[in-house]
């Protein structure tokens, strides 16, 4: 590792990166927002073994300017729509140096005290934000750990509430124990169950449908829980989602949590997109009843501009040492300081710019839906609580087939244009259109889907001074 190479290099490659976003942004046509390439498109493009002798930086940046960005779509596009978005921002960018460059495995307190110590206050910080109760908080019985993403972050805790219940019953009970959540929940919750050993069928998705706005029914959860324990089952984990990947329905946690309570459940709370938005007051409402979860999940890369990846856990805890081992936390051993980009984001934009360019997003969300809902051809499907829009072409004389045939073919317009990319669901049996803001860049011309199409939104900048 040569300093002065390091330095030289890293010019470069800041420079290559900075390029990069500026060229997004004023020559979208070079950047498809959906990559158009086919599959196996690289391999004729390189060569088929590793080189014998070291190339320049200059060759191997050109390599990637003609055939790596061809297969990039371009998540950081200011007309990226897709999914949920994976925010970055210049001070998640310089943590994620700062990380590369120290490069610390902070397993133990003592691999790296820093690395732990800080972890630890970031993300007391993040929960007084959410104003997540104090059993999370370290100074309370709990505490936050960084995990890679949100699957790794069910797991963790499916594994816990299972190592729980098993210590109070016996092991062999295994075959009895059952799971709930909606049918709307993140897939992960259940690969992380079949991981954890859960029987397939013990896996309990519960039925939501338009009437709540596809958040779970509290009566559902009680009476499956009931007919379960009138035939042996042990009910012991419930996974309620805020903000849910489909359509960002939110589960109730008030009710949800008093029925984990009640019966002894273990109560997560996946709010991996929506829970950025609680940091702002007007949203926290959606996670009330947070008080009563036993761990509670968000993907800072999601929307609280980490880029990738940070994904915060709290849980509570019933036994301390005196000092805090994140190994035992985690399924991996080596664990990168990723609490040192959610520290700078949190220090060089502060909370209050934060929240507003949470508030703007949905701004923007908002007026996408204003004018879907004027648009005679379009209609919007569920209620919008954050910056995701469910829309769709109307049918037509009531036929729902064609109707999601004609969706199915807008979709494919829209995004092999390349000039914005936006994904689907499906709801009710129907093909949905999403719309989700979140891309750091985006503004509200942005937010234009294809010029061909009646939608025609006005314009104004939103998200300005992130980058
Ligand atoms: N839960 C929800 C609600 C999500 O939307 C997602 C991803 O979109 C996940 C969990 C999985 O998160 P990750 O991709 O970080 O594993």
């Amino acid at each position: 590792m040569d300093s002065e190479l390091l330095r030289e290099q890293g010019h470069i490659m800041v420079d290559f990166i900075a390029d990069y976003y500026r060229d997004l942004q004023d020559s979208p046509q070079d950047f498809p927002v959906l990559s158009q390439v086919q599959p196996g498109y690289l391999r004729d493009m390189l060569p088929n073994s590793a080189p014998d002798q070291p190339e320049s930086l200059n060759e191997l940046l050109d390599d990637v300017t003609k055939k790596i960005m061809p297969g990039i779509t371009h998540w950081q596009s200011p007309s990226y729509f897709a999914y949920y978005a994976s925010s970055t921002s210049v001070a998640g960018f310089l943590g994620e140096m700062l990380n590369a460059g120290l490069s610390v495995v902070g397993f133990t307190w003592q691999t790296s005290p820093a690395a732990t110590e800080l972890e630890i206050i970031v993300l007391d910080w993040l929960a007084k934000l959410l104003q997540l109760p104090d059993h999370f908080l370290s100074t309370g019985h709990g505490g936050g750990v960084i995990q890679g993403t949100g699957c790794e972050a069910v797991l963790v805790v499916v594994l816990a509430a299972r190592d729980r219940i098993l210590k109070q019953v016996g092991k062999t009970v295994l075959p009895q124990l059952v799971v709930y959540a909606s049918d709307q929940t993140h897939s992960s919750f259940r690969k992380a169950c079949l991981i954890g050993g859960i029987h397939e069928d013990n896996i309990r998705l519960l039925r939501t449908d338009s009437s709540t706005n596809y958040g779970l029914l509290p009566e559902s959860l009680e009476e499956a829980i009931s007919h379960d324990l009138a035939k042996g089952f042990i009910p012991f984990f419930i996974c309620a989602t805020v903000g849910t990947t489909s359509s960002a329905a939110v589960d109730p946690l008030v009710p949800l949590g008093k029925i984990a309570k009640k019966y002894g459940i273990w109560m997560h709370v996946d709010a991996a997109y929506a829970g950025n938005a609680c940091i702002c007051p007007e949203y926290r409402k959606f996670i009330d009843g947070v008080e009563n979860a036993d761990s509670f999940n968000m993907n800072a890369h999601k929307w609280l501009f980490a880029n990738q990846t940070c994904s915060p856990l709290w849980v509570k805890v019933s036994e301390k040492d005196a000092v805090v081992n994140y190994k035992d936390w985690q399924i991996s051993l080596s664990r990168r300081f990723r609490s040192l980009k959610l520290w700078m984001v949190l220090r060089l934009y502060g909370s209050e710019n934060l929240r507003n360019f949470i508030r703007e997003h949905v701004n923007l969300a908002k007026q996408f839906e204003d004018y879907v809902t004027q648009d005679p051809h379009f209609e919007v499907v569920t209620t919008r609580y954050f910056s995701l829009v469910c829309f769709r072409l109307v049918p037509v004389d009531g036929d729902e087939d064609k109707c999601n045939q004609r969706n199915r073919e807008l979709l494919a317009a829209i995004n092999s244009t390349g000039k914005i990319f936006i994904s689907h669901t499906a709801l009710s049996g129907q093909f949905i259109l999403r719309f989700a803001v979140g891309a750091p860049l985006t503004e509200e011309k942005h937010g234009r889907l294809y010029k061909n199409m009646p939608l025609n939104l006005p314009a104004t900048a939103i998200v300005k001074n992130i980058l």
